[in-house]
């Protein structure tokens, strides 16, 4: 059985490893979260924002001529279909109902290509709660057009400037926002990381994506199981969403794409299965990139959403124990997917799902399989990436 225990452990790796300064906000929403989320009234509301405000159920298409291709049946979970591009947006939806229930009147977030902070910033609009976005002074130049949209949107951006400027620098700035003040505001974190309770609601919230996915299946396929879900990781949320109702399901291949970036031996890479090692990152005990003596490694890939230094705890869990099975794609190889999927399926992925795309080439399925990849986001924000490999 793949479950969490009561102290937010999924094996030896999660918990909530936090200053004690920090320690009345997550537990306040550790006491609370699973009643708030469970309330009749917060279903109600959830599940209708996911209906009309994001577009749910996304669709499940069989994509015929990847198929094809693959000599297997491959179906696409369409998230890039839903509400600001992709399915970060079902955790923001979820996670700003449980800041009004709780009474927080501002919200904080962090960002690194400013995808969160954009899908924060939109929710914190539809609700009209005062919106802080931390973001490093280096990405935001790198993202401009994201801190544009953030910014349309109401929310203020605030430049990290200490260490790297990038998405860490970030999310030091928010802990310390968020200390400083305890009681009116709430910190919405972007994926399965983060502290004891943040990666099991953030998976509960993504897990709308199993969901639809198996009644889906059932219709189109005749069966709720797949052989396999293939999705990225960059944290994981998209990926707990997609495996979220198979992972006691063991006839269920799961497998997790990782960023190779130049080469996973390269020293430019994300690929924190492989060279992850046990420690404490963001307030949880997993899987990441670390030096002898425990130094961050600086992460590297393509796709700015894959760039991380280390994985949710229930990911390093899945792999630890072999439930799921780790893929390492590299840039180039996503950028040949994403060309891929554009010129046979007329479908512009992200790049980070481009890496899941690209695992298909290595994967091996029968005739019959049927595998799901989970699209979890839409190109338009990575056009000029692609642009700059037009050939
Ligand atoms: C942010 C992002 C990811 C990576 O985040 P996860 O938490 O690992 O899902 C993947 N795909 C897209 C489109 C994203 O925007």
């Amino acid at each position: 059985m793949v479950a969490i225990d009561e102290r937010g452990y999924y094996g030896e790796f999660g918990g909530a490893y936090i200053p004690e300064m920090l320690h009345p906000n997550v537990e306040e929403l550790r006491e609370n979260y699973l009643n708030i989320m469970q309330s009749d009234d917060f279903q109600q509301e959830f599940r209708l924002l996911l209906k009309d405000y994001v577009g749910r159920p996304s669709p499940l298409y069989f994509a015929k001529r990847l198929s094809e291709r693959y000599h297997t049946r491959v179906f696409l979970k369409r998230e890039d279909l839903m509400h600001t591009g992709a399915h970060k947006i079902n955790n923001t939806i979820g996670q700003i109902l449980l800041a009004k229930r709780l009474n927080k009147k501002r919200i904080i977030a962090e960002t690194g290509a400013g995808q969160h902070g954009v899908a924060t910033a939109t929710v914190c609009a539809l609700m009209g709660l005062e919106c802080i976005v931390y973001m490093g002074r280096v990405d935001m130049e790198r993202q401009a057009p994201n801190v544009a949209r953030m910014r349309m949107l109401g929310a203020e951006v605030r430049p990290a400037l200490s260490g790297s400027q990038t998405l860490k620098d970030a999310t030091n700035e928010a802990i310390r926002d968020w200390i400083n003040n305890p009681d009116n505001t709430y910190y919405i974190i972007g994926s399965v990381v983060g502290p004891h309770p943040y990666p099991d609601l953030v998976a509960r919230f993504q897990s709308v994506i199993s969901e639809e996915m198996k009644i889906q299946l059932l219709e189109q396929t005749g069966s709720e199981n797949p052989a396999a879900i293939v999705a990225c990781v960059g944290g994981g949320s998209n990926a707990a969403g997609a495996f979220y109702h198979y992972l006691n399901a063991p006839n269920v291949r799961l497998i997790a794409v990782e960023a190779a970036g130049k080469g996973v031996y390269s020293g430019h890479s994300a690929a924190t299965s492989v060279l992850g090692t046990k420690g404490i990152i963001h307030g949880s005990r997993t899987l990441l990139m670390q030096t002898e003596d425990g130094q961050i490694v600086e992460p590297y890939s393509i796709s700015a959403g894959l760039d991380y230094p280390g994985i949710g705890p229930l990911h390093a869990h899945l792999i630890a124990t072999g439930r799921a099975e780790a893929v390492s794609i590299t840039d180039d190889e996503a950028l040949s997917a994403a060309f891929l999927l554009a010129r046979i399926e007329g479908i512009i992925p992200a790049l980070e799902t481009a890496h899941a795309l690209a695992a298909l080439e290595t994967l091996r399925f029968q005739e019959s399989d049927v595998v799901v990849v989970n699209l979890s986001g839409r190109g338009d924000k990575d056009l000029a990436a692609y642009i700059d490999h037009l050939t």
